[in-house]
């Protein structure tokens, strides 16, 4: 998207603004279709917990994808925005039996992670038809936060313990309609994907009755020039093979499912925030904006490395800054970073902003969530109002008459 374009939104609407490229959302969507044309029947399910305002679930919705929810409330987004209940998997971790039942009650796909849990589903609920998160244990990635597959997560029901679960299965005669895997938020290494696909297959066997498998997802997207992406072409090709191979096997067609995120949305969010002060010390420049990782936590909280432009004055000749927030302790945005030079009242635009990043926004510092703008086809649309002083307030319970007025103690002499 034009970067003029971003500096008219920002001028309408006002700083920090995320904004959000539905073009850009599509063509992903379009390119991970492309990518297992090949297969007879395949589902993605994109992942709400990357971005999850209406606005974009009903571009979602309209772009053919199913969505995929971690909470009850994600689950009640996703009916609010259109989808139908059978185009929702609803796929927590360490929720109570009461929210997956009201989720079934909704009619949505249940996934299951956990022994306890499905023991006590399927005992109550035979006729409900489940799918079951397998924890593969393979390593996707290196970074053992964003790593879900490997032996010390708490993700999934792990491979080792297929056995009891089969038991399980027998005893309350329940429905395994569906085998689902999530090994991570990165991955780096086609191979090791194909690897844990290989032990998923395994499993798959063991159920009669199934319609799907679910790779879940963690396809990885560049964040700047020459960053490694997941060569989702590739996977394609090798996956479908296999896949295919496996359903002869099997002996009928299955859906091959995705649950793509932050592959779907990153790319296509900027968030845009306005320099309050620039700040010459001894060591470096400070840029500071009119934001802080209450608004955009990624680089604070996991080193993403956000590619920040200044769309004021994108011909200015570049120089080195730190840029920083507002917030009462650190909050780096990126240090010694070449950007075009920067004075305040510029609005920088920090790339990358489509997944994890208005979701995970807070209150900290009492300050107000941004608001969100979707760009489409030409056209501004404001899908998320600022917030104002009142949802600081909202839910605060005045206990004022509890304290009695004291007059403030005067020390004298
Ligand atoms: C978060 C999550 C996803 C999406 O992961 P991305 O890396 O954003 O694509 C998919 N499936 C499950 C179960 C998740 O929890």
């Amino acid at each position: 998207m034009e970067h003029a374009s971003l500096l008219d939104i920002a001028n309408t609407y006002g700083a920090p603004l995320y904004v959000y490229d539905a073009e850009k959302i599509a063509s992903q969507y379009q390119r991970l279709t492309d990518a297992f044309n090949g297969v007879e029947q395949l589902r993605l399910n994109y992942a709400c917990k990357a971005l999850s305002n209406l606005g974009i679930l009903r571009l979602m919705n309209s772009l053919g994808s199913g969505l995929d929810t971690v909470s009850i409330q994600e689950v009640r987004l996703g009916l609010l925005a259109g989808f139908k209940p059978e185009s929702i998997i609803y796929t927590p971790n360490g929720v109570s039996l009461e929210e997956i039942e009201e989720a079934a009650a909704l009619g949505v796909q249940i996934n299951i992670d956990n022994l306890s849990v499905l023991e006590q589903f399927g005992s109550k609920h035979p006729d409900i038809p489940v799918c079951i998160r397998i924890n593969p244990h393979v390593m996707a990635g290196g970074n053992s936060n964003i790593s879900v597959g490997h032996i010390d997560s708490k993700f999934g029901i792990s491979i080792h313990q297929i056995p009891h679960l089969l038991r399980i299965v027998e005893l309350t005669k329940m429905n395994i309609n569906g085998i689902h895997m999530h090994t991570g938020s990165d991955i780096l290494d086609i191979d090791v994907f194909l690897y844990a696909s290989e032990i998923l297959f395994e499993t798959a066997k063991n159920f009669k009755s199934l319609q799907f498998i679910d790779f879940g997802s963690g396809f990885k997207v560049p964040y700047k020039e020459g960053d490694i992406e997941t060569n989702v072409e590739e996977l394609g090709k090798k996956l479908t093979k296999r896949f295919n191979a496996f359903c002869k096997e099997y002996g009928r067609p299955l859906t091959l499912a995705f649950e793509p995120g932050k592959f779907l949305v990153s790319e296509a969010g900027y968030f845009l925030a306005k320099v309050n002060v620039v700040k010459q010390t001894t060591s470096t420049v400070f840029a500071s904006v009119d934001s802080g990782f209450n608004h955009l936590i990624r680089p604070m909280l996991y080193g993403s490395n956000h590619e920040i432009l200044n769309i004021s004055n994108p011909k200015g000749r570049e120089r080195y800054y730190s840029v920083v927030g507002y917030i009462c302790e650190t909050d780096t945005f990126g240090s010694n970073r070449r950007i075009n030079e920067i004075k305040e009242g510029d609005v920088l635009a920090f790339r990358n902003a489509g997944a994890y990043c208005f979701t995970m926004a807070s209150n900290y510092n009492s300050r107000y969530r941004p608001a969100e703008v979707l760009w489409h086809k030409g056209k501004a649309h404001l899908i998320r109002e600022r917030e104002t002083f009142d949802d600081i307030l909202r839910n605060q319970v005045d206990i004022s008459a509890v304290f009695e007025e004291k007059k403030p103690a005067v020390v004298t002499k």
